[in-house]
């Protein structure tokens, strides 16, 4: 896609930049180094717009290398290597000025002519800025009668995630033992809003499936339930992860409430409504995997204020509810991409961000000034 953007946009920016004479001397402003930051600096890049990227923390890739995902749905590939790849193209680049361990402390200015002060009190100017900040990850603590933070053998999809891309293989926490039996809970953290989480996470859904299957696929006598509400393998998705899962890999789905998950003292044991037939359920695992939610980054309030930008009701960083304006903040000149906006898939991610970078280089070309 980001060839494709070259390819069509590129030689044209090109041009004009030539033959105008530098019309994009000013970079863009890039917070937030992750899959979305990654794909807006790269679709600026590709066109020949200078671009700075701030990152807070000391490594690039955002929350697939940050938390040690394992493959990825649905491309199959490793996160450190599609991800891994991304911040290798970037970095490759002559016109990008990579800032780590840094966020941006003051912002002032209007399109064309910001002025961003960064943590560190250094001082840059930029044409327009694409905010790529993120989400948090839901801490299960907040959901304690789940087991979490009480039983060891009770995890996150992204601890198994982690046990994945480590190579050490699916295990129980408390004593290394290869678990014999399953249980991931969905929707641990979103639509929810007994705790405030209104929203669905969107792809835990089909994380959880194709984990489902992965963990069969590395202990076969292993047996692997899935506990639901609803089912949201959306799209092409149904097919590939829900049926395939329970067809091929004999994973088994529990539509139901559940109440809690406690412990016998030898197992856990997740007790709850079996909603289709209305029955109570009890029954016992080794290992009990909370499919966890995407919440708002929890500096939004910050980097809302920093920034001058609304948030949307949920915490959010709002973003145009328009086709026309898509990527654009409350803020002329600041642009907002990827799980900023709410929960989203890597793929949709780049695509925003894409787009982000799309939106910000015309209002960089439609301001006279920005040439000065
Ligand atoms: C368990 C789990 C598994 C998942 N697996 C998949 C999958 O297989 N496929 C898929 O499509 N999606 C998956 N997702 C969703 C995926 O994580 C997101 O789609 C993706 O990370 C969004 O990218 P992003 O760049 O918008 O945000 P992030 O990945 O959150 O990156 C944001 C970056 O901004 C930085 N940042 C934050 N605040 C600031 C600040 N103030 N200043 C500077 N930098 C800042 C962060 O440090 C981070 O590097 C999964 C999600 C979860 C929870
Ligand atoms: S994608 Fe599935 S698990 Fe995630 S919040 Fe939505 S319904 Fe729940």
């Amino acid at each position: 896609m980001i060839q494709d953007l070259e390819l069509h946009l590129g030689q044209d920016f090109k041009n004009r930049q030539w033959a105008e004479g530098n019309i994009m001397s000013k970079p863009i402003l890039v917070v937030g180094g992750g899959p979305s930051g990654l794909a807006a600096a790269q679709a600026l890049l590709a066109v020949g717009q200078k671009v700075i990227l701030v990152e807070k923390e000391n490594q690039l890739g955002g929350a697939p290398i940050l938390s040690g995902y394992a493959k990825l749905v649905p491309t199959g590939e490793w996160a450190k290597d599609a991800i891994g790849g991304m911040v290798s193209r970037v970095e490759a680049s002559e016109n990008v000025e990579i800032r780590t361990g840094l966020s941006v402390a003051a912002f002032d200015g209007q399109p064309g002519h910001f002025t961003a002060k960064l943590s560190n009190e250094d001082t840059v100017e930029a044409a327009a800025a694409i905010l790529c900040t993120g989400f948090t990850h839901f801490d299960s603590v907040n959901k304690p009668e789940w087991g979490f933070g009480t039983f060891q053998d009770v995890v996150t999809t992204t601890q198994v995630e982690q046990m994945m891309s480590s190579g050490q293989g699916v295990r129980c926490p408390s004593d290394g033992r290869k678990p014999r039996r399953v249980a991931i809970l969905l929707c641990v953290g979103s639509r929810d809003r007994q705790i405030g989480r209104e929203w669905c996470s969107k792809i835990c859904c089909t994380v959880s499936s194709n984990m489902a299957m992965e963990i069969r696929e590395e202990l076969p006598d292993c047996h692997v339930y899935i506990y639901y509400m609803d089912i949201r393998t959306f799209g092409l998705y149904e097919d590939l992860y829900y049926w395939r899962s329970q067809e091929e890999f004999k994973v088994k789905y529990i539509k139901a409430r559940i109440a809690e998950v406690t412990s016998d003292g030898e197992r856990l044991i997740v007790k709850g409504e079996d909603t289709l037939v209305k029955r109570p359920i009890t029954i016992p695992f080794d290992l009990v995997v909370h499919a966890i939610g995407m919440d708002p980054n929890v500096e939004n309030v910050m980097i809302a204020s920093t920034f001058g930008v609304q948030l949307q009701k949920h915490g959010h960083i709002h973003c145009q509810n328009t086709y026309e304006g898509v990527a654009r903040t409350s803020r002329e000149g600041v642009f907002v991409a990827g799980a900023a906006t709410g929960p989203e898939t890597i793929d949709d991610s780049i695509a925003q961000a894409q787009g982000a970078a799309l939106a910000a280089l015309s209002i960089v070309e439609g301001l006279p000034e920005a040439a000065e």
